[in-house]
C-alpha cells in the first residue's frame, strides 16, 4: 500500500482509512493510498510551516542543489516510476517515459535558475536627504500544488520546481485517481536530503483534502491545475484569505491549416497535438479550421494517420506502422467525450472515423481516435473543452474566418498556425485570443515560456523565470542617512 510523506516521515492517513487507485486499461486494482482527510492536511501544513523559516534562509545555490541530487535520484528510477505511471494512468509507456523526462528537465531548469534570481536598484529624489530603493524578493510561506490526473508529474514538477527554489515549503495534492507515481517522485525527491517538512504530500480527494488545503489560513500561496469550474472554487476560498493564487484551467485549442502549410507536418501535428494521452491534455489540438483549397487533401492525409492508432494496454508495444493510444482514464471521461460527440453528430457533424469502442476492448475506458467533420458552431465540441480523442474538423473561407472561430470559445490557452505568409503568422499572433501560439509547430509546454490561458483558461503563469515571480512577494525597501 502507498502512503503519504509527511514531515519527512512515511504516513498512512490518521483515520486509516484507504482507496484503490484504479488501472484504466483493465479496470484492475493497481494499488491502494491512503484516504487522507482534513487532520493529514492540517499535520501536513503545521511540518511544512515549521520547516519554512530555515528553508527560505537557506543559500539558493544549496537549494537548487537539493533538487539536482533529487534530479539524479529519480534518474535512477525511471523505470519503475514510468511504469507506475502507466498503470495508474493509462497513457502508454513512450508517453510516460516522455512526462518523466519533461520532468526531469524542468526541475533542473529550475535547479539552474535558483542562483540567478535578482531584485533591483533604484535611485531616489533626495526629498528627506539621500537614499536609494531596493526591491527585494521574499519567499510567501507554506505552498500548496494541487494537480491533476491528466499529467501527474509534470503538472507537480512545474510547481514544485519553482515553489522549492524560491524557498518556500510545499504540500502537495495529486488527483485521487493518480496518487502513486507522484508519491514514488516525492519521495525521492526527499531522499536527497530535504530537510523534513519542506516537501510533502497528502492524497485524497479534491472535495475534502483539495478544500482543506486551499482553505487553511497557513497555506499562502496555491498553485492549482485542473478545471474551470474547480479553479472557479478554489478561487473562492482562496479570496478571504487574499492569497496567491495561479490557476492553469482547461482549454480549447484552435489550429489553423492554411493552403500553403507543410501538410504532411500539419497532419503530424495535429495527430500528436489532438491524440497524444488519448486527447486529454489541456493544451491538445481540440478544433481544426483548414482552408477550403487544402481542406480534401489534408482530410485524407490525416484520417490514414489516425487509421494508425491501435487502442490497447499502455505497456503493450503497438506493432510499427501502428502506434499505441491508451484509454481514457476514467468511465465517466469516456461517458463525457460519447455524449459530446452525439450532440456534435445531432448537429449537423458528419463522423468521419471511430465514434465507438473498439471491438473486444469491453474492459477497461478505450474509445477510438474520432473525427468529425462540420458540427454547427454551438455545438458542446465548441462551447465546452473535449477532453479524449475526439476531433473536430472545419472548412474555413480566408484568415479572417479562421480566426473568428477560433475566437469563438470561453477558453483562451492555447492555438496553432500552420502556414509560411508572414502577414498570416502576425495576425494569429496579434489576434487568436490564446495564451500560447505555436507556429508550424506542434502543442508542447516548453519550461522555458511562460505558460498559461486568458480569458477562462488560466489565471497567472507557470514555466519560464516569470513563474518564480508567483512564489516570491516583492518589498520595496528604502535606504536612507546615507551621508
Ligand atoms: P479537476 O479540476 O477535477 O482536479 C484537479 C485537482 O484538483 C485534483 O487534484 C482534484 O482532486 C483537485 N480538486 C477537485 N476539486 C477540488 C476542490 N473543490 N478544492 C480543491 N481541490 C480540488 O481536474 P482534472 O479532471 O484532474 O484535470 C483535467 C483538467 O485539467 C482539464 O480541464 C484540463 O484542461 C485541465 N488542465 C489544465 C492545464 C493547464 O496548464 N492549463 C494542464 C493540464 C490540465
Amino acid at each position: 500500500m502507498a502512503e503519504m510523506f509527511i514531515g519527512g516521515e512515511w504516513r498512512r492517513a490518521r483515520s486509516g482509512a484507504t482507496y484503490p487507485v484504479v488501472n484504466p486499461a483493465t479496470e484492475e486494482v493497481v494499488d491502494h493510498a491512503p484516504l487522507g482527510g482534513i487532520e493529514d492536511v492540517e499535520e501536513a501544513v503545521r511540518v511544512a510551516k515549521e520547516a519554512f523559516p530555515s528553508w527560505s534562509k537557506k543559500d539558493f545555490e544549496e537549494r537548487g542543489e537539493f533538487l539536482r541530487r533529487g534530479v539524479e535520484i529519480l534518474k535512477a528510477h525511471r523505470e519503475e516510476i514510468v511504469e507506475t505511471l502507466t498503470r495508474e494512468q493509462g497513457k502508454p509507456l513512450h508517453e510516460a517515459q516522455g512526462e518523466f523526462d519533461h520532468l526531469l528537465h524542468g526541475l533542473t531548469y529550475y535547479a539552474d535558475l535558483a542562483t540567478k534570481i535578482r531584485g533591483s536598484y533604484q535611485p531616489l529624489p533626495s526629498r528627506f536627504g539621500p537614499s536609494y530603493g531596493l526591491i527585494i524578493k521574499r519567499p510567501i510561506g507554506v505552498a500548496a500544488a494541487i494537480v491533476p490526473w491528466n499529467f501527474p508529474l509534470t503538472l507537480m514538477g512545474t510547481k514544485i520546481g519553482p515553489a522549492l527554489v524560491a524557498g518556500n515549503t510545499v504540500v502537495v495534492k495529486p488527483a485521487s485517481t493518480t496518487p502513486l507515481a507522484a508519491i514514488k517522485v516525492v519521495g525521492y525527491l526527499n531522499e536527497a536530503g530535504l530537510p523534513p517538512g519542506v516537501l510533502n504530500i497528502v492524497t485524497g480527494p479534491g472535495r475534502t483534502v483539495g478544500e482543506a488545503l486551499v482553505s487553511h489560513p497557513d497555506v499562502r500561496r496555491v498553485a492549482f491545475t485542473g478545471e474551470t469550474a474547480t479553479g472557479r472554487r478554489i478561487l473562492e476560498l482562496s479570496v478571504p484569505h487574499f492569497k496567491r493564487v495561479t490557476l492553469e484551467l482547461g482549454g480549447s485549442d484552435p489550429v489553423i491549416i492554411c493552403p500553403d502549410a507543410d501538410l504532411d507536418k500539419a497532419v503530424r501535428g495535429v495527430l500528436i497535438g489532438r491524440f497524444w494521452n488519448a486527447g486529454q491534455a489541456c493544451l491538445a489540438a481540440k478544433r481544426v479550421y483548414v482552408f477550403e483549397e487544402v481542406y480534401d487533401t489534408f482530410l485524407e492525409k490525416l484520417l490514414a494517420g489516425v487509421a494508425r492508432y491501435e487502442p490497447g494496454e499502455g505497456w503493450v508495444k503497438a506493432e510499427r506502422p501502428r502506434i499505441r493510444i491508451g484509454p481514457l482514464h476514467t468511465a465517466k471521461q469516456r461517458e463525457e467525450v460519447q455524449a459530446q460527440l452525439q450532440d456534435a453528430l445531432a448537429k449537423g457533424g458528419k463522423l468521419l472515423y471511430g465514434g465507438k469502442v473498439p471491438e473486444g476492448r469491453e474492459r477497461g475506458f478505450f474509445f477510438l481516435p474520432t473525427v468529425v467533420a462540420e458540427p454547427a458552431h454551438d455545438s458542446r465540441v465548441v462551447r465546452e473543452e473535449t477532453f479524449g480523442p475526439l476531433l473536430p474538423i472545419w472548412k474555413v473561407k480566408d484568415i479572417d474566418e479562421a480566426i473568428r472561430m477560433a475566437n469563438d470559445s470561453i477558453y483562451g490557452l492555447g492555438s496553432s498556425i500552420w502556414t509560411y505568409n508572414v502577414k498570416w503568422i502576425h495576425k494569429a499572433a496579434q489576434e487568436i485570443e490564446a495564451g500560447m501560439t505555436w507556429v508550424n509547430q506542434i502543442h508542447y509546454g516548453y519550461d522555458e515560456l511562460p505558460f498559461g490561458g486568458v480569458k477562462q483558461s488560466g489565471y497567472g503563469k507557470e514555466h519560464g523565470i516569470e513563474a518564480l515571480d508567483y512564489y516570491f512577494e516583492t518589498k520595496s525597501v528604502v535606504v536612507g542617512d546615507l551621508e
